[in-house]
Order: C-alpha cells, then structure tokens, then sequence
C-alpha cells in the first residue's frame, strides 16, 4: 500500500487549495463580515413581541414585510432580567449580557454615597453641550450632565470601532437620552431630542459637530406646530376603529383619546414635549438618521461603521392610549413606513447588500389594568408611595424604632438605611431587616414575591428558575437595593391615576417579551420559534463580523442563521 506522508508536496496543495476554495465562498464567516460596511441596529421602544405578528397582513411593501419575507425573524425572544425597563433592555441589546453584568439595573437607583436618587446615564462631570438643553423624561434627579459612565461593558458599536482601531464610525441616535447614550457605548457618539433638536454632551464633543448644527437649523419639529395627529389610513380598515374612546386611556395635555390630535400649544415647551408624546418623535429621529447617513457617509468608507437608531414613539403612545388603542394601532403602520423609508434610504446609500439590519425592542409592556379587568384579569395599580409608607410603618412597629429604615423605594428595590441598622440603631443585623421587610412587602396586596439582597447574593432564591432566575440576572451588588420585590401579573407599581396609564417593568412574559429580526446577505432567512434571549444579538454581530463580543457579553451566538 502507498501511503502518502502527510507533510508531502501535493497534500500542501490541497490544502492551500482548500483554503482558497474556503476563502472565496459565500459561507465562509469572515468573508461574510468583511462585505458588511453598515450595522444598523433598531430599537423600537415598548414594542412587545406579539403586535408585529398581529399586523403582519396590514403592513406595506419593504419595511417589516422585508423582515418577515428575507430576514431571520425570531418570534419567541424574552429578556432573562426582571426589571423589563428602557435603561436595561438597551443596555443589554448593546452589550449581550444581562444588567448584572452591564451594570444598568434599572431606570434609576439609590446611591448612598450620594445619598439620593441616581439616573442611569446621568453624569456631574459632562454637562450638556447646550445650556439651555432640556434632559429628556424618565429621571426625577436633577443632576443634568450625561454620560454612558454607568455601563460597565463595552457595547458591540466599542467593539466595531475597537477592531478598526478608530477608523470605524459608531453613531447612535433616539429621542430619549438613554435609547442613545446607551447604545452608543463608551466610544460612539450619542444624539437625543431636547426641544426640537438633536443635543449631547461634553463627554462626546465640546460643541455639536456642525452637521448636528445644519439639522438643527432646518427646524423640523417647527414644521408640525399647525399639524396635527390624524390616522394614516381610512378609519373603517383599522382592527380598533371602534374603540378609540375609552375612558380610561390617558392623554397626554391637550391631545385628548380621540383622532385628531392638534399639536398647537400655548407655549414652546409644552409643544415640543407634545411632539414627543407621538409619531412626531419617530419622525424626527428618522430624518436625522438618514442626515448621520448621509453626511458623515456611514457605511461608505473603508471600515463597517454603526449605526444605532431607537425610535421612542412607541412606547409613549402605549403608555398613554395603552398597546390595544388606536393610536397604538396607528403608530405601528407609522412604525412599518418609517422603517421602510429607513431601508429605501440605506439601500440607495450603502446597498442593503452590504448592511446588516437587526431590529428588537428593550421591554414589551402589558394592558392598561382597566382594559385587562374587562377579561376578568385583577389587574390593578399599587400606588408606590403608600406601599412604602406601609412597609416601612411596619417595619419601625417590628424593630420598635421612631426612625425611618427604608431610605427609598426606586422600583423593583427597596434601600434601607443601612448605616443606622449597620450602627446598631435597633439591635438588629442588615438581615434580619432584609427578612422582614421582605416578609411585609410580601404580605401587601398584589405583591407576588420579594427577596432580601443577601439572599439573592448567596444564591438561595427557591429555585434558578423562571422570576427567581429574573431577580438574579438583574442583580448588581452596589446598585441593587435591598429588597426586590415582584407584582403579580397585570399588577403595576405608580400612580392610581396618571395620564399615562400602560405600564411595563414586571418579570412577567408580556413585559420580557420582544421582536428579534436579522437581515443581511450573510444571514440566513428563516422564521424561528425557539426560545432566545436578546442578549444573544450582540454576540451574534460579533460572530457574524468577526469580531469580538462586547467585555462582559454572555449570550449565546444564534448559529442557525450564520449562512
Ligand atoms: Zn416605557
């Protein structure tokens, strides 16, 4: 027998040739990354997993519908943290962990160094660029300055611009500051409304660049000021046409529950905010998208640059009409066309060829509770002050104290007064107080479950399993209070009355749940039902680029669709 050494002449070129073979098709991964020159990753906030399912047949031609028809479209993506808020699901959808690691656990948390209430992206050292700049809504500190100083990874738009070294382009763009700051990572250039205008700090530039200026100058949000809010399409085609006045929808001002919705207001301030609270806000994010696009040449260079556009509307009309309105249901089909108007203007740009879309959503949301009561759900809202006063009455009745132990109730936690209990104030070790306040909470109406810190942190929840696993991966030792606590299902902490009545930010699935859609010619077409997480998208654009994960990334690559 003749057997060949391996090591011999011919064998090295088959290999060689083998290689080259491997090189020049289209499977191969790095070939794949190197053809992309954009990653345009959307975010719409508030959009739960089910509505683009339900108006699937009533979409138009090349936005959601591109998705469906040529993209991979993940139909079952829930997030693994409890605290289904916009400041977490961003930040886990830019660094591919949950906010255990990324460090963003909720909206807000107590800090007591500071001793007060603390903003996820809020920053003393880097105010804004503009003195006059409004901070956008979701904070109750005062503090003005921003910055992503709060995340503790690197995010996939560091990591692009990382394994250029600086070439690539990171650009992140939304009408909330946390929906930019956020995915634009450490290293990227976040751009989010205030007042009609795109603004940021002095953590990304001294001064606006000038093509933020020309944009600014165009005064598009001063276009609306005689518009108004009117359905896109005939009323009689809508599925909600007829039910566009309930009484318990909200209304933010003066835009009322009925169509149309005038934008005229008495003041300047009050207009812009308006905006906001509408597709308006969509509206002006995609405009200055396409201007980033189109000025700095995003996705037309040499490195693969990206691009992050979250689109807020969403997620303000669910909170005012609630997700089964009709101006829910409008903003959606406004949603489709946008997204479409985005992908026409990316392929005339830079060639959809060359892009890769991924689209998801940092937090679905339930029905407003009145809604749900209809369907015989007992659905209500606990006023959050009363809740407090109540555990922390019984609590100094328990420990036979005058003085105050809980310092702040920031929404899922609970933050005592630790040095007191730590100086011995009532005789007591910071457990036994954790114990006991979560055994009251516990006893309060529409409290599902609650947990002390150190046993989370020991890992003695019940079971690694479904909320219990949620109240782990949303933990973080210096910002998580002390006790977490967990509503029932369709049970919603804040006001009893508000004009924004829907709300998200439980563990349960119709807050976790959310739209996952890859589309790219590197990407293989296919609609999945199997379980994922959204934390696995941005491991799967490092896989699909070639690149690293961001620093603390733990989600799993979606290998199914890598063609
Ligand atoms: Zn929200």
């Amino acid at each position: 027998m003749n057997i060949k050494p391996i090591h011999s002449p011919s064998s090295c070129i088959f290999v060689l040739v083998a290689a080259i073979m491997l090189l020049g098709s289209p499977g191969f991964a790095v070939d794949k990354g190197a053809r992309v020159k954009l990653v345009l990753q959307i975010t719409i906030d508030q959009l739960r997993g089910d509505q683009p399912l339900l108006f699937k047949e009533r979409f138009g031609e090349g936005g959601f519908k591109l998705l469906f028809d040529k993209g991979a479209y993940y139909a079952n993506a829930h997030y693994s943290h409890a605290d289904t808020e916009t400041a977490p699901g961003h930040a886990t959808l830019a660094t591919g962990t949950v906010p255990a690691r990324h460090g963003i656990t909720n909206s807000e948390w107590y800090d007591y160094e500071k001793g007060r209430v603390v903003y996820s992206v809020e920053d003393q050292s880097s105010p804004l660029v503009d003195q006059n700049a409004v901070s956008t809504a979701g904070s109750t500190s005062s503090e003005k300055g921003r910055s992503p100083a709060h995340l503790l990874s690197t995010t996939i738009g560091d990591e692009i611009v990382i394994s250029s070294f600086g070439k690539a382009r990171s650009i992140a763009v939304s009408g909330k500051d946390r929906g930019a700051i956020l995915p634009g990572g450490h290293c990227g250039k976040a751009f989010w409304l205030s007042n009609g205008k795109f603004v940021n700090s002095k953590y990304y530039n001294d001064s606006l660049p000038g093509w933020v200026e020309e944009w600014n100058r165009n005064k598009l949000a001063d276009t609306y000021r005689n518009k108004a809010w009117t359905l896109l399409r005939d009323k009689g085609s809508y599925l909600r046409k007829d039910i566009d006045d309930r009484s318990f929808e909200g209304s933010y001002k003066h835009l009322g529950r009925t169509f149309p919705k005038s934008f005229a207001c008495k003041d300047d301030e009050e207009f812009y905010e308006t905006l906001l609270h509408t597709p308006v806000n969509d509206e002006l994010v995609l405009s200055f998208a396409e201007h980033a696009i189109d000025k700095l040449a995003l996705g037309q260079g040499e490195s693969t640059d990206y691009l992050s556009v979250s689109f807020s509307s969403t997620d303000y009309v669910g909170h005012g009409w609630g997700i089964g309105s009709l101006e829910a249901e409008d903003n959606l089909l406004r949603v489709d066309r946008n997204l479409a108007a985005l992908f026409s203007f990316v392929d005339k740009k830079v060639g959809l060829d060359k892009v890769l879309i991924v689209l998801s959503a940092d937090h679905g949301v339930a029905e407003i509770a009145e809604a749900m009561q209809a369907f015989s759900i007992d659905s209500y809202r606990i006023p959050s002050k009363e809740f407090c006063a109540s555990v922390n009455s019984r609590l100094k009745e328990r420990f036979s104290t005058e003085h105050d132990l809980i310092k702040a109730f920031v929404y899922p936690y609970i933050y005592l007064d630790r040095k007191f209990i730590a100086d011995g104030g009532i005789g007591a070790g910071i457990e036994v107080v954790q114990d006991a306040a979560a055994e009251i909470a516990m006893q309060y109406p529409g409290v599902a479950y609650a947990a002390g810190r150190s046993r989370i942190a020991r890992g003695e929840l019940p079971a690694n399993t479904g909320y219990y696993a949620r109240i782990v991966a949303n933990f973080h030792p210096r910002r998580s209070g002390d006790v977490h606590v967990v509503p029932r299902q369709y049970v919603m902490f804040g006001k009893k009355r508000t004009n924004q009545p829907g709300e998200h930010g439980s563990v349960w699935s119709y807050d976790t749940y959310v739209p996952v859609a890859f589309l790219s010619a590197g990407v293989r077409p296919g609609y999945y039902l199997r379980s994922i997480d959204p934390q696995d998208i941005a491991p799967t654009i490092a896989a699909l680029l070639g690149i690293k994960p961001p620093s603390a990334s733990s989600g799993e690559v979606l290998k199914e669709i890598a063609d």
